[in-house]
């Protein structure tokens, strides 16, 4: 606490990854001005500088539990606000591709399900409410700001209320702006550093999400329903969740310049191509509420920031700045949300100056990032996929089927799996000796029936 107390702060965006890295700086620094361009409305509804706010957005456990330890009582918060809570697997037909539908077991993971604004208004209103942070709504920031040398970040240039430009000087600035990284790469190519390094693994993702009334004859076994594409053939998903308002939020999700139609009968007619009957069977009897809404993703891109020799001090990137990642994991806000509580750690484990904060920052990002991304190493499965495979892809694609195969029937390896994809656990879990024996014994049943 000492270490900071008195510093002012910056956070540029007050998407999820802003307002947790707020949440995480407010015990330990006097003041934080969150600068966002949009005005985000008070109502849980999209707004253009989240053009993918209409899109399904699942909180993963992950995520829920870091902006619980961020701001606690947000699942409370949540849930009053109309969230929808569920039972992970339990209340879920899941149908995975080469695996079929998953046995739905109770694994005892409480989840919620919510549109992305409303999910962003619980945790905006309160980190607005934190005694120390400010939000400045309409402050587009247009640079950050640096010392002659380059050898640190002082503050950032925005666009006043007028359009004439402001100048704020800040001990640290947290760039959360989002997707590309723009604002840092910038800075950084300015200060006359190398470009960054970056992994992609590129794959049009076309999204196309409708809301709809939940009809009287909804009586299901279950609360949500996805059928995940798979690789190498099988590209397209279709996931539908309950949300506030007593509605469904159905998303169809076609790949590789397949785009699922933004019209009622189009949409409908991609849902009957779906390898799963489900959500088309639910949508028949089902009224769309307004437009749907569509979003193009280019696959995942992780910007290496770890990797920075010199960075210049005061200054952190946080959230989609750093990685964005093939949305259809679900994985953004909470890996931006445990980029925040690592923050929050370093400082509560009082980490020295501001640039030792920012080196043991930078250096924890790939023990966050990495789990999740092992995700998108998946995609290289498809043969269209642009990106660099590893030697062992095959290997890692039939461990991952048979984790699934297994996942489907088996009570224990389906928990497992959930709390990896949830991101509570990583992936190196299922390499423990009485694992890999059990999943080596699928992989052999797989290849015998291939
Ligand atoms: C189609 C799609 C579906 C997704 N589905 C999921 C999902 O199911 N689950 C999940 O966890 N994640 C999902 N994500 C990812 C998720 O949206 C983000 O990873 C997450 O919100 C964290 O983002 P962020 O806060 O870093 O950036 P963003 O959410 O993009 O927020 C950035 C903020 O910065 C503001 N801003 C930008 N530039 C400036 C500037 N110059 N000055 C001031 N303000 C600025 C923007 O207006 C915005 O408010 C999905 C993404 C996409 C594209």
């Amino acid at each position: 606490m000492a270490a900071h107390a008195g510093k002012t702060a910056i956070v540029i965006g007050a998407g999820i990854g802003g307002l947790a890295a707020a949440a995480a700086l407010a015990p330990h620094f006097a003041a934080i001005l969150v600068l966002e361009r949009d005005h985000p409305p008070q109502k849980a509804i999209a707004r253009s500088g989240v053009p993918h706010g209409n899109q399904a957005h699942v909180l993963l456990l992950g995520a829920q539990q870091a902006l619980s330890a961020l701001l606690p009582g947000f699942e409370a918060d949540l849930e009053a606000a109309g969230a929808v809570s569920f039972r992970q697997s339990a209340d879920g037909f899941m149908d995975f591709a080469r695996i079929g539908k998953m046995t739905p077991f109770d694994i005892g993971m409480n989840c919620y399900a919510a549109s992305r604004p409303l999910i962003e208004a619980v945790v905006r209103r309160r980190v607005a409410g934190l005694a120390n942070v400010t939000i400045i709504e309409g402050a587009r920031v247009e640079a950050l700001l640096t010392s002659s040398a380059g050898d640190a970040v002082l503050g950032v240039r925005h666009a006043g209320p007028d359009g004439a430009p402001v100048t704020l000087a800040a001990d640290l600035v947290i760039d959360a702006a989002g997707r590309n990284g723009t604002l840092s790469r910038e800075m950084l190519a300015r200060t006359g550093r190398e470009p960054l390094a970056a992994t992609a693994i590129g794959m049009e993702i076309a999204y196309t999400t409708g809301i709809f009334a939940i009809p009287d004859d909804a009586a299901r076994a279950w609360k949500y329903a996805y059928v995940v594409a798979g690789p190498p053939a099988d590209t397209r998903s279709g996931l539908l969740l309950p949300i506030e308002g007593g509605r469904w939020l159905v998303t169809m999700v076609g790949r590789f310049g397949d785009r699922p139609p933004a019209d009622h009968a189009g949409f409908l007619d991609f849902a009957r191509g779906l390898r799963s009957p489900v959500l088309h069977e639910a949508l028949k009897t089902a009224v769309p509420e307004g437009k749907f809404a569509r979003f193009i993703a280019p696959g995942s891109t992780w910007r290496h920031f770890e990797r920075l020799d010199d960075p210049p001090r005061g200054w952190l990137p946080l959230g989609d700045t750093i990685c964005d990642f093939n949305p259809v994991y679900g994985q953004g806000m909470a890996v931006a949300a445990q980029e925040a509580v690592w923050l929050r750690r370093l400082l509560d484990d009082g980490a020295g100056d501001l640039a030792e904060l920012q080196a043991a920052f930078l250096k924890g990002l790939p023990a966050i990032i990495a789990p999740a991304w092992s995700a998108s190493i998946n995609d290289l499965g498809f043969p269209q996929t642009i990106g660099e495979r590893p030697p062992d892809l095959a290997e890692r694609l039939r461990f991952a089927a048979a984790i699934m195969m297994l996942g489907a029937r088996d009570w224990e390896i389906c928990r497992l799996w959930m709390e990896v994809t949830n991101l509570l656990k990583p992936p190196t879990v299922f390499q423990a000796p009485e694992f890999r024996a059990r999943i080596g014994a699928v992989m052999a049943e797989m290849a015998a029936r291939a």
